[in-house]
């Protein structure tokens, strides 16, 4: 083998490094099309290998297992993509694509021998096999990362077609006499090298950033409930309140706690318990629209945040939901529990001129205690507050007058 030939086994180690970048993707968060990307790899480098050798003249297998190896490549590759972007991949129209290009491949290879026909139709049909992948990917790129792979997977696909032309423009046309093997392969191997690393690295930020938002969404939402946790709570409120709420300025917080929820616990179990957060926690999320967003940020505690909506809007929202949870009837299957009745109180404040999150949220908690002093079931404002307070003072004046009346009578 020529000394220089060892260079050309930079390809299928970048190629096996890149695998095991997506092996370790795999092992961190599994996914059968990190899986199978990562394997796609592996055949490439294989395909490589053995064309390395067959060009230094040892002949490990024939032209037609090595050329069933790269459509082997880039049927993988396209697979994976499918199974990743759309959920699924479909295997036969794979397979029947893979099996017609052999076919026409093995038809050129046995007629004309090794020439310009059978590289052309190895190099096409890689390009069909890879095309085929990005026509089924093409509406499922939500991300610009994702976008820039289908446009570099475009480039990878396009050269199956454009490398061969151009070696034989360059070469002096298709002629028998024009066609040199090492030429055709050491462009093959350099084009398709740079490809597979810029793609790869681009599939690895990809796939990378992915693992990274769903540890962040994870950390900020609640399982049970589907709300953000009282972290994510906090985190989203936080750049509202730095805005100062829009350009209204009303920010208007409603704190939901579901009535005698311990109760409900002890007589119906804590499973029954789960399924009424699960339930507030959907019915929060129907109101958590526009400018509005919900967590659950206690045991059967939840906060909804309104953006733009004064207090008025913000009480009509809450006596909504607080209609809509009492009319459920919540059922755990049980044929002889029958399903259940459950209420929640809510308390709801709004914001002062340079108020913090804290601060507004312990006006909406006294809010929300008046609400369970009056009986449960029903909202109070932080202006019911004070309402309440100057009733209590003055039925406390009346009570005192009546006992001076009754001594001053008695006396
Ligand atoms: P009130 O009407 O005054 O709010 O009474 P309450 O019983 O709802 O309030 P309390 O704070 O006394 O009880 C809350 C109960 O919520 C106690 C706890 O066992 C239960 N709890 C907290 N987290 C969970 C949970 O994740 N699942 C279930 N099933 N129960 C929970
Ligand atoms: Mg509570
Ligand atoms: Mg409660």
């Amino acid at each position: 083998m020529q000394a220089e030939a060892y260079f050309q086994f930079m390809n299928p180690l970048i190629f096996l490094l890149f695998a095991a970048g997506f092996f370790c993707i795999h092992a961190i968060r599994p996914s059968r099309a990190v899986l199978l990307l990562a394997l796609s790899y592996v055949v490439g480098a294989a395909a490589f290998i053995v064309d390395i050798f067959a060009q230094a003249g040892l002949h490990l297998i024939g032209s037609i297992p090595i050329t069933a190896i790269y459509a082997g490549t880039a049927m993988l590759f396209s697979a994976a993509l499918t199974l990743h972007y759309r959920g699924h991949a479909p295997w036969r129209l794979f397979g029947s694509v893979l099996a017609a290009h052999m076919a026409v491949y093995s038809w050129c290879y046995l007629t004309f021998g090794y020439g310009w026909g059978s590289s052309l139709a190895a190099n096409f049909g890689c390009g069909v096999i890879f095309g085929l992948g990005l026509f089924l990917i093409r509406k499922h790129m939500p991300r610009k990362i994702d976008k820039a792979v289908f446009w570099l997977c475009a480039v990878g696909a396009f050269q199956c077609f454009a490398r061969p032309l151009l070696v034989a423009y360059f070469s002096g046309g298709m002629t028998a006499e024009t066609f040199d093997l090492p030429v055709f392969l050491m462009v093959l191997q350099f084009v398709v090298g740079a490809c597979a690393v810029v793609l790869g690295m681009t599939l690895l930020v990809a796939f990378s950033s992915e693992i990274v938002s769903d540890l962040e969404q994870r950390s900020a939402t609640d399982r049970l409930s589907g709300l953000l946790n009282r972290r994510g709570f906090e985190e989203a409120a936080e750049p509202i309140f730095e805005a100062g709420g829009g350009k209204d300025g009303f920010i208007t917080v409603i704190l939901v706690d579901i009535d005698h929820f311990k109760r409900l616990n002890d007589a119906k179990g804590h499973a029954f318990g789960d399924m009424v957060i699960a339930e507030m926690g959907a019915l929060l999320g129907q109101y958590a629209d526009y400018g509005r967003f919900a967590g659950r940020i206690g045991g059967e505690e939840f906060a909804m945040l309104l953006v733009g909506e004064p207090l008025d809007a913000a009480r009509d929202v809450a006596e909504a939901i607080r209609r809509d949870f009492a009319a459920l009837r919540v059922d755990n299957g049980d044929a002889d529990a029958g399903a259940y009745r459950v209420t929640a109180s809510f308390g709801v404040a709004m914001r002062q001129p340079g108020e913090a999150l804290r601060e507004l949220m312990t006006r909406a908690d006294e809010a929300l205690y008046l609400a369970k002093a009056k009986g449960r079931n029903q909202i109070a404002c932080e202006t019911d507050i004070m309402v309440h307070k100057l009733r209590t003072v003055s039925d406390g004046a009346s009570a005192e007058r009546r006992k001076f009346r009754d001594a001053a009578l008695s006396a």
